[in-house]
């Protein structure tokens, strides 16, 4: 399947919960979902029906994926990754993709949202541990540090996100120095630090079947 290119707020409404898809206006009352907007489509007032044990855990798993914004392939081999090491799935799956990098770097405030901050990381406005890197789905570790490049348009860049992300309140197992434009992660982040909007249970019962 190829990739979702119709408006964000609309998975947020279907999803029934904030996926932060959109940057800034995630944070403003603006926001489709703290409006109070229903579901898409002509049943979306409609009171929830009964969902299949089946249909819930597929929500849930699309819910995930979409707010990291993986395609399914993508999604299912960190899924598989989780899988493989050692500890909970749930927990381990929800850490991997937190601790992917562009990730990070949203999380870090140097880029507006996850989709900015994959094109930054493509566009190669990073480093890490001083060296360029241009993939955002790879997995930081403890002490890994991020940096944006000395480059006029990488930090420009960077600039303007780190001054629309004061709204946000910045996870504890990271820090960041904006002046510098450096940020180090300092802890794997727990369950209750990434606050998921999920039930990853349920995915790991989908994939299960
Ligand atoms: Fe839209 Fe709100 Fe979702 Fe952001 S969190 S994408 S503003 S519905």
């Amino acid at each position: 399947m190829g990739r979702y290119t119709g408006p964000s707020c609309r998975l947020c409404r279907r999803a029934g919960a904030k996926l932060f898809l959109k940057g800034a206006r995630c944070y403003m009352s603006k926001c489709a979902i703290d409006q109070g907007h229903p579901a898409p489509g002509v049943h979306g007032m409609r009171r929830s029906r009964k969902v299949s044990e089946y249909g819930h855990q597929l929500r849930e798993k699309q819910k995930l994926r979409q707010q990291y914004g993986l395609q399914e392939g993508q999604f299912r081999r960190f899924y598989e990754q989780a899988l493989r090491t050692k500890g909970v799935t749930g927990e381990n799956l929800l850490q991997r993709l937190e601790l992917r990098l562009d990730n990070v770097i949203y999380r870090m405030g140097l880029a507006v949202s996850r989709q900015n901050a994959r094109q930054f990381v493509l566009h190669k406005h990073v480093a890490v541990n001083g060296r360029t890197a241009n993939v955002p789905s790879i997995v930081l570790r403890v002490g890994d540090v991020v940096t944006v490049r000395d480059r006029p348009r990488s930090r420009d860049q960077a600039t303007r996100a780190i001054e629309a992300a004061t709204a946000r309140q910045m996870p504890a197992w990271i820090t960041v120095d904006p002046k510098a434009f450096r940020g180090e992660v300092l802890s794997i982040p727990t369950r209750e630090e990434i606050a998921p909007v999920v039930e990853e249970q349920a995915i790991v019962e989908l994939y299960s079947r």
